[in-house]
């Protein structure tokens, strides 16, 4: 009798952003001369670069034309691409990221998700707590998490993120009870979503010791580098000397160039890192090759685009305003007393509710009598219970009046 994937069965529904879906309907519904507010989901509000229009326009006329016309493309994006991102995102930084080690990718969640195809179900994983629900979804579909009881699967280790850590985990928060054996696949995303905290080069550099000395491979999202805003803060885990022998990065343009619903990131798995007697270079080229035909030519010109000066200039005008927003929201909560996280080198806000309420209690609240929509932090893990995530990817007008809003209730 056929047998379908039962990890499917097991993953608890998409409970978090339905049911705030859910609640802001119900709001809505009950009070239609209200207008709600949305600050809870992370997509961008500012539409595409004129620069990255213009190129995929151009691209797409060359397509029209026999002698330009492109079909497939490589599996691993245009040497143009590669190219531009090594000289713009890589070169300046220091680090001697290579173009043959990047894969142009249609986004950063795709390839969270995929990059467990290289690796045995057998492996062990360790995440944040809080935590961006993909990393754990997508071990769980693979059949690494084990069983569910609340709220955490029972193979993977969570690292609790808190104030007392600066929600920055360090090798010392693994879990105990695992014997001292170490995780195989460590992930790791900084600026961090959902905490908006952004690791120092000495954090970063305890984990890359770390996975060299017990054979781990640390999965590094860098989905938000371009928000960093402190200087001294490392936007690549290449930054940090040895992460060439343990760590894959993801990169994306969706929040630096509102590539959200066009589609474009990156991914760097260095030469340098083998495991078990492979390249894992060699093993995610054969796994795109196998189920990826590439990213449309179309929009790796787009996204090249990023890098041209009048893209360049665009991108930092759009950053700046996500920032400036953030800095409305952030200061607006710390002068109504509230204690107040991220918000500085990242799009995200993280604060507790006050007087000691859970997450989705001062999420109603918000909901009902400030008319604003948040995210819990309980959703996103055990340990964001009592923390409220508002982004800043609102447009301005609505992060200047959500925060008078919230401020009034208090
Ligand atoms: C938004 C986001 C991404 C980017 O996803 P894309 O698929 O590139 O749009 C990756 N990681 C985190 C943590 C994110 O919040």
């Amino acid at each position: 009798m056929l047998k379908i994937n039962e990890n499917f069965l097991a993953l608890p529904g998409d409970y978090l952003f339905a049911e705030v879906a859910r609640r802001a309907a119900r709001q809505e519904a009950a009070h239609p001369d209200k207008r709600l507010i949305r600050l809870g989901i992370g997509d961008v509000t500012l539409p595409l670069p004129r620069a990255c229009v213009e190129a995929m326009k151009s691209a797409a006329e060359e397509q029209a034309d026999a002698e330009t016309f492109r079909g497939y493309g490589p599996y691993d994006g245009y040497g143009f691409l590669r190219e531009a991102i090594v000289k713009n995102e890589y070169a300046p930084l220091g680090c001697n990221t290579a173009p043959g080690e990047i894969f142009v990718s249609d986004g950063a969640k795709s390839d969270c998700g995929n990059i467990g195809d290289i690796f045995s179900a057998e492996c062990t994983v360790a995440v944040c707590d809080p935590v961006y629900p993909v990393y754990v979804d997508a071990n769980v579909l693979a059949g690494r998490a084990g069983k569910y009881a609340d709220g955490k699967w029972s193979r993977i280790a969570y690292m609790p993120c808190t104030a007392e850590n600066g929600f920055i985990p360090k090798p010392e928060d693994l879990p105990a009870g695992n014997g001292d054996a170490a995780p195989d696949l460590i992930y790791l995303c900084s600026p961090n979503n959902p905490t908006g905290a952004a690791a120092t080069k000495e954090e970063l550099a305890l984990w890359v010791d770390y996975a060299n000395m017990h054979g781990s491979v640390i999965l590094f999202d860098a989905a938000y580098r371009d928000f960093i805003t402190e200087s001294g803060l490392p936007r690549s885990i290449y930054e940090i000397p040895g992460a060439e022998t343990c760590a894959i990065e993801f990169c994306s343009f969706s929040k630096k160039a509102g590539f959200t619903g066009t589609r474009c990131g990156w991914t760097v798995v260095p030469h340098a890192l083998e495991r078990g007697g492979a390249r894992l270079y060699d093993l995610w080229m054969r796994r795109q090759a196998t189920k990826y035909n590439g990213t449309s030519y179309i929009i790796q010109r787009g996204a090249e685009a990023v890098y041209s000066e009048e893209g360049a200039r665009e991108v930092r005008g759009h950053i700046g305003a996500y920032l400036n927003n953030a800095r409305v929201i952030r200061e607006g909560l710390v002068s109504a007393g509230l204690e107040v996280y991220g918000g500085v080198n990242s799009p995200y806000i993280w604060f507790r509710a006050p007087g000691g309420l859970g997450s989705w209690e001062f999420f109603d609240r918000l909901l009902e009598e400030a008319n604003v929509v948040t995210t819990p932090g309980a959703g996103f893990g055990p340990s964001g219970e009592g923390f409220i995530r508002l982004t800043a990817f609102g447009r301005m007008e609505d992060s200047v009046e959500a925060i008078s809003r919230i401020k009034s209730i208090l």
